[in-house]
Order: C-alpha cells, then sequence, then structure tokens
C-alpha cells in the first residue's frame, strides 16, 4: 500500500481501536464457538490478488472477533494480566516502524543503551539490591528483557548448570560430563510454575519438588533437609527456583529462610516473580523480598501487571559474566568493532534476533509515572482485598490462601465455574491447591473499579446460589 494510504488506514485503525476499548464491556468475555469454527468459515488459499484494507478489517470483525478471548474486559478475572495500555501500545507500534532488529549493540545501538537504562531503572523501582543493576558503577550485574518467565526460569538454570559443571569439571578432569550431568539436583516447590519443570526436562537435570506449608509457601528448612538427604545420596545440588507470587495463589516462598540455605550450599537461587514482582514497586510490599541479597537471578513480567504489552520478561542477575559464559557462540559475522566497550544481548538469552522491547518499558514508566504505577497496582491489590471481604461475609464460600496481591483462590466447584464461563458474563480459571480445586479470581482490568468487583460477586454467588438451589431440589 502506499504512505498515502497507510496515512488514512493508521487513523482508521487507531479510531477501530478506540471504539473496541469503549464497548468492549458489551461482548462475551469468552467466545462461543467451538475447535475448527474459522476453518469452515475461511478460503483454504491464500488470496492471488491483493484486497483491500477495508475488507481484511471487516472479516476481522466478522470473523476474528467472534473467537476472541477479551482480556482487557472487565469481567476478565483468569491467569494475570495481560499488560495493556495506550503508551505501551504506541511505543510498539514505533519500534515496529523503525523494524530493527537487535542482537548486538552495532545492530541498532539505542536498543541496547535504553534496555540498559530502562532495567536499571525498573530494577531500582522495584527494590532490588544495586548489584544486580546494569549502571551501577563497576559492577557485574545486569538486566535483560528476554521474551517470556519461562525463559528466564530456563537460561538461569542453564547459567547455574554452566557454573556448577565448569567447577565439577576442575575437580574431577577424568570422569564422563555425561555422568557429571546425572548427579545435578534443582529444587522447586510444588507451586512453581511449571515452567520450571520444563527448564529441568529440556536442560536435562533431576528436579525435587518439594513440598509447601500450610501457607502454599516453600520454607528454608525444608530445602534444607532436601539438600542434605540428597548429598547423602551421592548427588550434586546446585539450583532452587522459588517463586514470589505463585501462580495458584499467590503465595510467596519464605526467601529470607531459603537465602541462608542457598548461600550456605552454594547453589544458585533464582527468584521467579513473574506477577507479583510489579507488586514491589510499592514499598509496603517489599518486605517479601527480603532473602533477595541471596539472589543470583530474579525475573519478573511487566507485560503481566505493569501495563506493558507482551511480550517484555524482564530478568536481572548478580553476575552477568556468569549468565554470558553459558550462552557465548560467537561466529564472525556478528562480531564488531565495538565488543570490547559494549554489551551484545544476543549472549544473554536462547534468540538472536531481538525487538525494541525496552521502548514500551520506557513510554510506559515516563507516561505514568513510578507514583502512577503505585497507584494503579494499589487499586487492583484494594480491590482484591475487597472481594476477599466478599467472599469472606458469605457463608458459601472459603478462600483458599492468603490475598497479598490482586489474586485470590476459593474453593469450588467445577460446575459452578463451567457455568460461570459458558454464560460469557466473566471468566475465571481454576488451580489444584493440596489437591483441592479453587477457583482463582484475579483483578485484571487497567481502570477496576469497586462496582466491578460487586458487579463479579453478585454474578459468581447468584450463580452458586442457583447451583445450591438445584442440587438441593
Ligand atoms: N512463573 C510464574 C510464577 C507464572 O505465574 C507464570 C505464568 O503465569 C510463568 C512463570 C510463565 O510465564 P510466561 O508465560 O511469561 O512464560
Amino acid at each position: 500500500i502506499s504512505r498515502e494510504e497507510f496515512r488514512k488506514i493508521g487513523k482508521d485503525t487507531i479510531e477501530y481501536i478506540a471504539e473496541y476499548h469503549e464497548n468492549i464491556g458489551k461482548r462475551r468475555v469468552v467466545p462461543a464457538i467451538e475447535p475448527g469454527y474459522l476453518r469452515d468459515l475461511m478460503p483454504h488459499e491464500a488470496p492471488k490478488k491483493p484486497e483491500t484494507f477495508e475488507s481484511v478489517l471487516e472479516d476481522f470483525e466478522r470473523l476474528i472477533m467472534p473467537g476472541v478471548t477479551h482480556w482487557q474486559h472487565p469481567r476478565f478475572h483468569a491467569y494475570f494480566p495481560a499488560g495493556n495500555s495506550y503508551p505501551s501500545l504506541i511505543a510498539n507500534f514505533l519500534g515496529d516502524a523503525l523494524g530493527t532488529v537487535g542482537f548486538s549493540w552495532a545492530s541498532c545501538p539505542a536498543m541496547t543503551e535504553l534496555e540498559l537504562v530502562v532495567l536499571h531503572w525498573y530494577g531500582k523501582m522495584i527494590g532490588l539490591p544495586p548489584e544486580f543493576l546494569p549502571l551501577t558503577e563497576g559492577g557485574r550485574g545486569g538486566g535483560v528483557i528476554q521474551s517470556c518467565a519461562s525463559e528466564c526460569n530456563f537460561v538461569s538454570l542453564l547459567a547455574a548448570r554452566f557454573e556448577v559443571m565448569k567447577e565439577l569439571r576442575k575437580r574431577f578432569p577424568f570422569v564422563e560430563e555425561g555422568l557429571l550431568l546425572s548427579k545435578l539436583i534443582a529444587y522447586c516447590s510444588k507451586e512453581a510454575h511449571s515452567s520450571v519443570e520444563k527448564a529441568c526436562m529440556i536442560g536435562m537435570v533431576k528436579l525435587r519438588i518439594l513440598e509447601t506449608d500450610s501457607r502454599f509457601r516453600l520454607r528454608g528448612e525444608t530445602l534444607r533437609n532436601a539438600i542434605q538427604e540428597d548429598r547423602n545420596l551421592g548427588l550434586i545440588p546446585f539450583f532452587v527456583s522459588t517463586t514470589l507470587g505463585t501462580t495458584s495463589c499467590c503465595s510467596f516462598d519464605v526467601l529470607s529462610e531459603i537465602g541462608p540455605v542457598a548461600t550456605d550450599n552454594d547453589i544458585w537461587l533464582h527468584v521467579d516473580a513473574a506477577y507479583a514482582g510489579s507488586g514491589f514497586i510499592c514499598p509496603e510490599n517489599r518486605h517479601l523480598l527480603t532473602g533477595i541479597e541471596h539472589a543470583m537471578s530474579f525475573n519478573t513480567n511487566p507485560n503481566k501487571w505493569m501495563l506493558v504489552n507482551f511480550d517484555c520478561s524482564t530478568m536481572w542477575v548478580r553476575d552477568r559474566f556468569k549468565l554470558t559464559q553459558a550462552l557465548v557462540v560467537d561466529p564472525l559475522y556478528l562480531q564488531h568493532s565495538w565488543m570490547e566497550k559494549s554489551i551484545d544481548y544476543r549472549h544473554w538469552g536462547i534468540p538472536l534476533s531481538r525487538r525494541f522491547r525496552a521502548l514500551k518499558l520506557w513510554f510506559v514508566i515516563r507516561m505514568y509515572g513510578v507514583e502512577g504505577l503505585q497507584k494503579y497496582i494499589r487499586n487492583h491489590i484494594r480491590l482484591a482485598r475487597k472481594f476477599e471481604t466478599l467472599l469472606k461475609a458469605d457463608p458459601i464460600f472459603e478462600i483458599v490462601g492468603d490475598v497479598q496481591m490482586g489474586l485470590g483462590s476459593e474453593e469450588a466447584n467445577q460446575q459452578l465455574l463451567t457455568r460461570l464461563n459458558s454464560s460469557g458474563r466473566i471468566h475465571m480459571v481454576p488451580a489444584s491447591l493440596n489437591n483441592r480445586f479453587v477457583i482463582r479470581f484475579c483483578v485484571c482490568a487497567e481502570h477496576a473499579t469497586d462496582r466491578d468487583i460487586t458487579v463479579a460477586y453478585d454474578i459468581i454467588s447468584q450463580t452458586a446460589r442457583v447451583i445450591l438451589h438445584e442440587s438441593v431440589a
């Protein structure tokens, strides 16, 4: 299309988006379609001739929208928030317009430079120790944006594995590497995200999944005992992945206890705060971060709870050289004359090519300001507590776990959740806690209000009462 057409289409598209957001509440939250719905509505061959923007947009509304789950809907309470905001959308748009690819400093210097600055800002905003921050004078720490928390969990495991293997190779130069690898063992709690298990599976190391306490938290003593038992069996403990804000119920592993155990035993402590990490921009939540001074790596997703669109998963390491030593491969065609003085983010993760993701984090932080972001977080926490209060006052519900951030879990039966979701009026997802089926309720919409919470509560409690009534009848 011509530049002139782009000017017009661009404006029309912004108008379409604004209209969509304005009226999103009138739509069903989840679509009423079945797998394969699109196959029968679309041609099975790509068009040979160019089509107009109007015809594509018309089909977007007619064919795609009926299959969309509206994550920004005020009644969407499933999973975690999917970060979304106008500053972030605009930054994405600009980044895409530049069309740059930032695998090395030289491939687009501003991409690397801005990533360093925003990771320094954001790390400071959430209270990480200076050792982790990229611009700390003379420091070895560093920050990087990965595409997702699963990737952060995986690369931290790779770094830890490389580090322990390096030591083992020195200590046992004549023992076959495969044998050494077979002795390694990593730890996490049963509430850790499944990506930790996946990381160990791909990384070919054993994982021991530990029990939590009655508040779904991993405790230091549990880890200490497990390490001792495994050492007695001839295994080599090397990595523990802890979670601040677990997926099922937003519980917090007791980092203040686990940290010293990791340090005493010389194992790599990783902290996965994919959702809850953004909550630390409010100082009143930072007590949950105590013990972070023992961590080797930490991650949180601004694309979950800080209004930044997917993908933007931030990760910090205490020693960047321990991360990159596990990932450096350096062919001639990627080398450049600034390598001594600069950072090449291709050595910090799996992909080579990288989008300009720092831009959206920068736009969001600047256009909301730290205070605006704190206000947003505090509103969500306040509303989650309001929802908790409503349920506590209602004898047919039980709250499972503590409500500390924007998420709570209620025990309920499967029938209730199925009925709520199929009504199209509200969307939540379940979790299993100590083999109990619970429904998670997460405050997700950027501008969520008290009324949104009472409406959600009314829908849930009325539906639950109808089901109870039916079961008695
Ligand atoms: N870690 C935790 C604690 C999570 O809650 C999640 C997702 O909800 C993940 C990791 C995986 O996130 P991602 O989709 O960014 O890989």
